[in-house]
C-alpha cells in the first residue's frame, strides 16, 4: 500500500510537470516568431532523433494546417496527462486513507491491549477518563498524522517539480517572483496589525459606550435631579465621535485589502512579463512559451505553498495528541501485568503470608506492616477491624492486584510473584462491595469467566446465592439484559449476582470482601446460609464488618493500622477481652438501640 502511495505520488507529480512541458511545446508551436526557425523549435529538436516521428513532425510543421493539428494533439496530450494526474491523486488519496484506517484500527487495538497490560496498580494511577481518551484519540491521531504526511509529501514533491521548472525557465525571473512575494507579505504585515488595532479600539469604545448608555438610562433620576442631562449627552456624543473616526479608518484600511490582493498579483505578472522580455528574448522559441509556462507554474506552486502552510498548522494541532499517544506507548514509569511463570493447578495445603508489608506509594505510610497469616486448605478465615485497617489490602495481595513491598505470599510454598498470575486468578472467586456487572444478560453476567457453564449450572449457582427468586421475577428471567429497559438492579441484587458468579467458578479460594454489606437483613441471612454451606467445602477469606456473620470462622484475625493485633476463634477472642470483644460489645450495643431481629446476643455470650 505504501508502494502504491509513493508510486502514485511520483506519477502524479511527473504528469503535472509533463503537462507544463507539453503546454510549453504547444504555445511555442503557435507563437513561433518566423517560419525559418520552425525547424529549431523545441518540439522538433527534441524529436529529431526519433525514427519516423521526427520526419513526420518536420514535414507537418511546414504547413499551417499541420501546425494546427499538432497544436490540438499537444493540448489533447496535456489533458490526458491531467486526467492521469487526477486518477493518480485519487488512488494516492485512497491508499493513504486505507493505510490510515488500518493503522488507526491497529493503534486502537494496541492501545486497548496496552491498557490491559498495565499492572493493576499502574492502571490505577491513570484517571478512567484519561485511559478512555487515550484509546479513543490514539487511532484518530495516527490517522490524521498519516493524512497530513501524505498531503505534505504530495505537495512537497509537486512544489519541487514547479521549482525545477521555474529554475529551468529562468532563475532570475524566479528570484524576482520571490522578491515580489516578500513585498506582498510585507504589505500584508503592515495592513493586518493596523486593522487589528482599529478593531480592538472600536470594540473598547463600543463597550464603554454601551456601559455609559446603560448607566444614563438606569440613573435617569440622578441625571434629572443633578442637572447632568446635557453633560451625559455630550459624553455619549464624544464617544460616538471617536467611534465614528475609527469606523472611517476601519473602512479605509479594511477595504484596502481586497484591491491590494487583487492588484498585486497582476502587477507581479506584469512586472514578470516586462522583465521576461529582457531575460527570455534570446530563446529560440520566443518569449511567450516560457512566460506562459512560468506564470502557470508559479500560480500552481503558490497553491501548493498554501496547502503546505495548512499542513504545518495541522501538524501543530495534532502534535498534542501524538505526544499523548507516545506517552502511553512509552514504557517509562509503567509496570506491566506479569505473564508466564509456574502454572497454578490446585490448592493442596495452604496459602501463607510471610512478613508481608505493602506500601501503595513511597510517600504514603505502609498499608500493611509485617503480616503473618496462614489460610489452610478448606478453612475459612475472617478479617475484621476498623475501616482503613488494611483488610482489603490483604485480599488485593492474595488476588495479585498488588505485589508485597516486603515479605511474600506463598501458595503451597510457591511464591505468588513467580507464578503465572492468570492461572491463579482463574481459580479465585471474589465478591466485593462494588460489584461490576457487564451490559449483558443476567445469565451472561453469572457465567462471566466460565464460558462453558451450562444453563443448569448457572441456575444452580443463582439458587445457591439466593438470587434465583428475584431473577425469575423479571420478565425475561435469566435472559433479562442488565441496564436495558430500566432493569436496574439494587445493591443487594447485584451482590447476590456477584456471589452466584463466584459460586459458579467453584473457586479454590473465595474472597468475600464485605460481600453482604448491601443486603437487607432478610436477604443477608439467606445469603449467609448459602455462604456457610459453600464454606464447608472451600477455602474462604471473609472480610466482614458485622461480626455476627463470621462467628463460625475457623480463625478470626483482628486488624488495626495494617497489623494483625489479635487472632483466634470467636469464643477464644471473646474470653480474651481484647479488641475483638470490644468490637463485639459495641455492635451489640448498637443493635440494642436499633432493634434488629438478627442482632448478636453478645451480652449473654460475654457473661
Ligand atoms: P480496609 O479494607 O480495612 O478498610 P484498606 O486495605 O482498604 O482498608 O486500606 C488500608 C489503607 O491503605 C488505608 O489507609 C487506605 O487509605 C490505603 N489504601 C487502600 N487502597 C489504596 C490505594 N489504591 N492507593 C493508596 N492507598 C490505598
Amino acid at each position: 500500500m505504501l508502494a502504491v502511495n509513493i508510486g502514485t505520488n511520483l506519477i502524479s507529480s511527473l504528469s503535472e510537470g509533463g503537462t507544463l512541458g507539453v503546454i510549453f511545446l504547444a504555445v511555442s508551436l503557435i507563437t513561433a516568431p518566423n517560419p525559418d526557425r520552425w525547424s529549431q523549435l523545441p518540439i522538433v529538436s527534441l524529436t529529431t532523433n526519433l525514427p519516423l516521428v521526427g520526419e513526420v513532425l518536420k514535414s507537418a510543421i511546414q504547413s499551417s494546417e499541420g501546425r494546427n493539428i499538432l497544436f490540438l494533439i499537444l493540448i489533447g496530450f496535456a489533458l490526458l496527462l491531467q486526467l492521469l494526474m487526477a486518477l493518480m491523486m485519487y488512488v494516492n488519496a485512497v491508499s493513504a486513507g486505507i493505510i490510515g484506517s488500518r493503522l488507526s484500527a491497529q493503534i486502537t487495538g494496541l492501545l486497548h491491549r496496552r491498557t490491559l497490560s498495565f499492572s493493576f496498580s499502574c492502571a490505577c494511577q491513570f484517571r478512567v477518563g484519561d485511559l478512555l481518551n487515550y484509546i479513543q484519540t490514539g487511532g484518530l491521531a495516527v490517522n490524521t498524522q498519516i493524512t497530513l504526511t501524505n498531503t505534505l509529501l504530495v505537495n512537497l514533491i509537486q512544489f519541487l517539480v514547479y521549482l525545477l521548472i521555474l529554475i529551468a525557465i529562468s532563475p532570475w525571473l524566479l528570484l524576482l517572483a520571490i522578491g515580489m512575494a516578500a513585498v506582498m507579505a510585507a504589505i500584508q504585515n503592515q495592513v493586518l496589525p493596523r486593522l487589528r488595532f482599529i478593531s480592538d479600539t472600536m470594540t473598547a469604545i463600543g463597550v464603554e459606550l454601551s456601559s455609559r448608555v446603560t448607566e444614563h438610562i438606569q440613573g435617569l433620576r440622578l441625571l434629572h435631579s443633578s442637572g447632568e442631562l446635557t453633560n451625559a449627552a455630550q459624553e455619549t456624543e464624544g464617544l460616538l465621535d471617536q467611534w465614528l473616526k475609527q469606523g472611517v479608518r476601519m473602512a479605509m484600511v479594511s477595504n484596502l485589502i481586497t484591491p491590494i490582493s487583487n492588484i498585486l498579483p497582476i502587477f507581479a505578472i506584469a512586472l514578470i512579463s516586462i522583465i521576461s522580455l529582457f531575460l527570455l528574448s534570446d530563446r529560440q522559441s520566443g518569449v511567450l512559451p516560457s512566460l506562459v509556462t512560468f506564470v502557470l507554474a508559479l500560480q500552481r506552486m503558490n497553491a501548493r505553498l498554501g496547502t503546505l502552510n495548512t499542513v504545518a498548522v495541522g501538524y501543530a494541532n495534532n502534535s498534542a495528541l501524538v505526544i499523548r499517544l507516545n506517552s502511553i506507548l512509552d514504557d517509562e514509569n509503567k509496570q506491566f501485568v506479569r505473564t508466564g511463570g509456574l502454572a497454578f493447578k490446585s490448592l493442596q495445603k495452604e496459602i501463607r503470608l510471610e512478613g508481608v508489608s505493602l506500601r501503595y506509594s513511597a510517600d504514603l505510610p505502609p498499608a500493611l506492616d509485617g503480616i503473618d497469616l496462614v489460610i489452610p486448605h478448606g478453612q475459612s478465615i475472617a478479617l475484621v477491624g476498623p475501616s482503613g485497617a488494611g483488610k482489603s489490602s490483604v485480599a488485593d495481595l492474595l488476588v495479585g492486584l498488588y505485589e508485597p513491598s516486603k515479605g511474600s505470599v506463598l501458595i503451597d510454598g510457591n511464591n505468588l510473584n513467580t507464578m503465572d498470575l492468570a492461572t491463579w486468578q482463574h481459580r479465585l472467586g471474589v465478591v466485593s462491595q462494588d460489584t461490576f456487572l457487564l451490559n449483558t444478560s443476567i445469565a451472561g453476567n453469572i457465567a462471566y469467566g466460565c464460558p462453558t457453564a451450562t444453563r443448569e449450572q448457572i441456575e444452580a449457582a443463582a439458587i445457591s446465592a439466593q438470587a434465583a427468586g428475584f431473577i425469575n421475577g423479571l420478565p425475561d428471567g435469566f435472559d433479562t439484559l442488565i441496564g436495558e429497559r430500566g432493569y436496574r438492579l439494587s445493591g443487594g441484587q447485584r451482590q447476590r449476582l456477584s456471589l452466584a458468579r463466584a459460586i459458579l467458578r467453584n473457586p479454590e479460594l473465595l474472597i468475600l470482601d464485605e460481600a453482604t454489606s448491601a443486603l437487607d437483613t432478610q436477604s443477608e441471612r439467606l445469603v449467609q446460609q448459602a455462604i456457610e454451606r459453600f464454606e464447608r467445602q472451600h477455602t474462604v477469606l471473609v472480610i466482614a464488618h458485622r461480626l455476627s456473620s463470621i462467628v463460625n470462622a475457623n480463625l478470626i484475625c483482628v486488624m488495626e493500622n495494617g497489623r494483625i493485633i489479635e487472632s483466634g476463634r470467636h469464643e477464644e477472642l471473646l474470653t480474651a477481652c481484647g479488641a475483638y470483644s470490644r468490637l463485639w460489645q459495641m455492635q451489640a450495643d448498637a443493635a440494642k438501640q436499633i432493634p434488629r431481629e438478627d442482632a448478636p446476643d453478645s451480652c449473654e455470650l460475654q457473661s
